[in-house]
């Protein structure tokens, strides 16, 4: 029998933002549920368990700061940590604060809707279960609407596929094994050599190649995590006023401003850190064309030192400005095509026409013969999942609808027409581009003093109005057209890489530390670019 809830808050999503919701509102004495779709906590990594899945940010900037006991007792192995490891932790914070009574597992939202009436959102399930609650706080994460490409024969493939995101908890065994590898971003990029190092044979299929960067990683010594811990409040202040909302050595020099020998020199440190520090390189890699080309050369030029082939050399070389599609990190990824096993394949210039009972037939005929095919061939992102749900806000407007040409909110947390509606780290925020843990906790934050202000005022309701929301649409448009990402809109930040979707520059790139501060002035004003009502004047 389907069952009915009243709660104060329904979050959705037991990811990092979420679980950090349900801790932050329950202290505040808000009675709080997490609905996850997941038949385990952790979101993103609960998912993404395909073998070399790991953090690209250093895992003690990629962890929660809220309780100064909890950072200072657990011990990261390494800079960047596996999704085991990472998950692992998701798991003691879950225990450690007791936030597991009040998750409900296997629990799909199907729909949210707002009842004007009674100024609560109606939350309703797979299962037909309701959780009745005046906020919703969607912490469904930006990048977990898995997209398999549509191509005809996927029922005639007789082998097995995966994607990378849904990976079998029991995991998969490459030995012995043909494999092909569709797509070459991030998740690709880490898969690569895993499986060229374990399956008798790998054909990768890349349409479009993409920066990678070594990892960078390393096991933390003790020295550098005493260090580092010995002040760990002045890291994290540091972090959440930093531009991507983690502590990176950056460059304060202009790329401009120094000679060709400097800016090499600069690009080689950041190749040796790894993972995103070669867009910390110069303040205008970013910005400046000249800069730009000038790392990407270098990056290029790097390839063709490392792989032996100079024909597979040129086909993983990119054509793009840097950084515009989101930077890769892989161990090894460029030698793995020095090994005998792997071949790479081209399929911009012969595309992938079907899947056939073998494998994969191309354009010019050729089937490309698997027993394993994985893909990694990315997510709807930053909406994909909301976009899943049929959320309703006044007058039974559709979510969907009202970002049926790009995202709308203002400042990335609520949404016109949509009153006590929160968006977790999605569009109009800093979000992919940031340490999504800094830029959740802010989030959350945000939503957590909002919340008490409206009880301690005697406020029931707070919405984005249009005119504040509109503003910040064109703001966060407008960042974004003075970097080069405005010069590529083929990615999923902009969300070319899904059928049908508005292009549109999804993400807020003014930087975590200014972005922060706004909210913080938004907060101690009274929340101006909202309104604030009472009961008595919603209820007719
Ligand atoms: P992605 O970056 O969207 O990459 C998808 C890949 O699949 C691209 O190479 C794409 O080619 C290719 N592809 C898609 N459809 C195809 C088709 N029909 N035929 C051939 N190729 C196709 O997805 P992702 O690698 O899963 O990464 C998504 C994001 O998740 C990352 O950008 C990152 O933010 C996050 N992530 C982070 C980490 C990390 O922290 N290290 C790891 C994994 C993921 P085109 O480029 O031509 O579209």
């Amino acid at each position: 029998m389907p069952t009915t809830h009243e709660v104060d808050a329904v979050v959705i999503g037991a990811g990092f933002s979420g679980l950090y919701s349900l801790y932050a509102l329950r202290k505040e004495g808000f009675s709080t549920v997490v609905l996850e779709a997941g038949s385990g906590i952790g979101g993103t990594w609960y998912h993404n368990r395909y073998p070399g899945a790991r953090c690209d940010i250093e895992s003690l900037d990629y962890s929660y700061s809220f309780d100064e006991d909890l950072q200072q007792e657990w011990r990261w192995s390494e800079k960047f940590a596996s999704q085991p490891e990472i998950l692992a932790y998701i798991d003691h914070v879950a225990e450690r604060f007791d936030l597991r009574k009040d998750v409900r597992l296997d629990t799909r939202v199907v729909s949210a809707v707002w009842d004007e009436d009674a100024a609560k959102w109606t939350v309703t399930t797979e299962a037909g279960d309701r959780y009745v609650g005046q906020f919703v706080v969607a912490a469904t994460g930006v990048l977990n609407a898995r997209q398999v490409p549509r191509f005809d024969g996927l029922d005639d493939f007789e082998g097995e596929w995966y994607h990378t995101a849904d990976w079998p908890r029991e995991g998969v065994e490459f030995a012995g094994k043909r494999v092909i590898v569709v797509g070459t971003g991030s998740s690709g990029t880490q898969i690569i050599p895993i499986v060229a190092a374990q399956a008798d044979h790998l054909t990768v299929l890349q349409r479009t190649p993409n920066f990678t960067m070594p990892t960078g990683n390393a096991p933390y010594t003790e020295e550098m995590l005493a260090e580092w811990k010995a002040d760990y409040a002045a890291k994290r202040r540091n972090a959440r006023a930093s531009n991507n909302g983690h502590n990176q050595i950056v460059n304060d020099k202009y790329g401009v401003d120094v000679s060709d020998e400097e800016r090499a020199a600069e690009f080689e440190k950041r190749w040796n850190l790894g993972g995103h520090y070669m867009l910390r390189a110069f303040r205008d890699i970013l910005v400046d064309e000249d800069v730009n080309n000038a790392a990407a050369d270098w990056v290029r030029a790097k390839i063709a030192s490392i792989v032996e082939d100079p024909e597979t050399a040129a086909k993983l070389m990119p054509r793009m400005y840097l950084g515009t599609k989101r930077l890769c990190t892989g161990t090894n990824y460029y030698e793995t095509y020095n090994r005998p096993n792997v071949d790479l394949i081209d399929v911009k210039a012969n595309p992938i026409v079907r899947l056939v009972a073998e494998g994969i037939e191309l354009a010019d005929g050729t089937v490309v013969p698997a027993d394993i095919i994985v893909f990694a061939t990315g997510f709807d992102a930053m909406t994909g999942s909301l976009s899943r749900i049929d959320v309703r806000g006044r007058g039974g407007r559709e979510l969907k609808e009202h970002w049926k040409g790009g995202p709308l909110t203002y400042v990335g947390l609520g949404v016109s027409g949509f009153p006590n509606f929160f968006v977790m780290s999605g569009p109009g925020s800093p979000s992919v581009t940031s340490n999504m843990v800094t830029s959740g906790e802010l989030h959350v934050e945000w939503v957590r003093d909002a919340l008490v202000y409206l009880r301690e005022h005697g406020y029931a309701v707070i919405e984005a109005t249009p005119e504040a929301e509109a503003a910040w649409v064109e703001h966060v448009a407008d960042v974004a057209s003075r970097t080069l990402y405005a010069k590529n809109t083929n990615s999923w930040f902009y969300g070319a890489n899904t059928p049908g979707k508005a292009i549109v520059f999804q993400p807020y790139l003014g930087g975590v530390g200014p972005y922060g501060k706004r909210l913080q002035q938004i907060a101690a004003e009274g929340y101006p670019g909202f309104t604030l009502t009472r009961v008595r004047e919603t209820v007719g």
